[in-house]
């Protein structure tokens, strides 16, 4: 059996199809914003969501901290869940890149809510205190074990944002995980942000690549921060190929691998070695062992039979099901979890 690779769904590899959509697509100059390709995946990213325009950036990295750049100043204070990507997971990007500061909510599995939001946006009319000058959501929360968001919950949120002029960014890296579950329109979810970043190469299976949507006026600031930031590309459009073709043909299956991590969830909740495991609800499994195994004892065991996870920290283990996986390989990984 080839190695079953289940650490991310970062991991798939561009299909024969992708690819060869990729070498044909037409390219330009995308600094000049002739790039033909490019500019057709930016509207159609952001008219998915009803928004005006699109910034096509090499990484979800990217989209998150080029928005954050484009609302904060050095000093402001950004709203987040303490273990939000844009936080845990972007090297201090925050502080570093923008010179803002955090104000880290306990959200449940990584869902904070409108009510925790509003006790941590600061009195802008006193001096002592920093400016809060954004709030960010996370749907599907990695951290969390790929956990939806409620859209009412959303809702709530962009209500007391609205009242008190606060931008509501998304880092959707997995949005279109939450949206095939919950069936929400997309133009009306689309409508409680600000801006969304969507990663094509997640999920989706682009090899490279994500897409930072919101209005006309603020693509323009984040274009103007893209090229400070370094990420003017050319002839990009041979990789924003590999995008267009996932977001034109990748969302819907994305069901496909929710049932197959709840088949993997199933098996994990039978070993008498897991002590719980996080309700799947899209396509991320963690299993938080017990005193029965290591965390290094089942990803050796694992990797015997040539799976591969991701310790996930403390007693967690991470798997993340993806398109490049077959009924043959899930089939495997449960055999196997429930040999060890
Ligand atoms: C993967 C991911 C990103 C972006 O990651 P890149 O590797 O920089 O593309 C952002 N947010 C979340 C929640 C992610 O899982």
């Amino acid at each position: 059996m080839e190695i079953v690779d289940l650490r991310s769904d970062t991991v798939t590899k561009p299909s024969k199809e992708m690819k060869e959509f990729m070498i044909n697509a037409p390219v330009g100059d995308d600094v000049f914003e002739e790039d033909p390709t490019i500019n057709e995946l930016e509207a159609y990213a952001a008219k998915i969501f009803g928004k005006e325009a699109g910034l096509y950036c090499s990484s979800g990295t990217q989209t998150n901290q080029i928005a954050i750049n484009v609302y904060c100043r050095p000093g402001d204070e950004v709203i987040c869940d303490k273990d939000a990507h844009i936080y845990m997971y972007e090297g201090g990007g925050i502080a570093k890149n923008s010179g803002a500061s955090v104000r880290l909510l306990e959200g449940d599995r990584g869902r904070i809510t409108a009510q925790q939001v509003k006790s941590a946006i600061m009195d802008p009319s006193n001096v002592h205190y920093p400016l809060t000058s954004l709030v960010a959501l996370e749907d599907t929360m990695n951290r969390g074990g790929g956990a939806i968001y409620s859209i009412d919950e959303i809702k709530r949120i962009q209500t007391l944002c609205k009242n008190e002029r606060l931008p509501l960014h998304l880092d959707g890296a997995r949005v279109f995980n939450s949206l095939v579950e919950t069936k929400v329109d997309y133009v009306e979810y689309g409508n409680l942000f600000n801006s969304i970043s969507i990663c094509l190469s997640k999920g989706l299976g682009a090899p490279v690549g994500s897409v930072l949507i919101g209005s006309k006026e603020f693509i323009k600031k984040a274009r103007r921060v893209r090229k400070v930031f370094g990420g003017g590309m050319r002839q990009a459009g041979i990789i924003a190929a590999g995008g267009l073709f996932a977001l034109k043909n990748n969302i819907d299956r994305l069901k496909i691998d929710h049932e197959r991590a709840i088949a993997i969830e199933s098996a994990f909740k039978n070993c008498s070695w897991v002590e719980n495991v996080l309700e799947t609800q899209t396509n991320i499994i963690v299993a938080n062992l017990n005193n029965g195994k290591s965390v290094e004892e089942v990803l050796s065991q694992l990797e015997k039979n040539q799976i591969l996870a991701m310790p996930f920290g403390g007693n967690m283990i991470r798997m993340v099901t993806h398109l490049d996986n077959t009924p043959e390989q899930i089939q495997h990984v449960i055999n196997t979890i429930q040999s060890i």
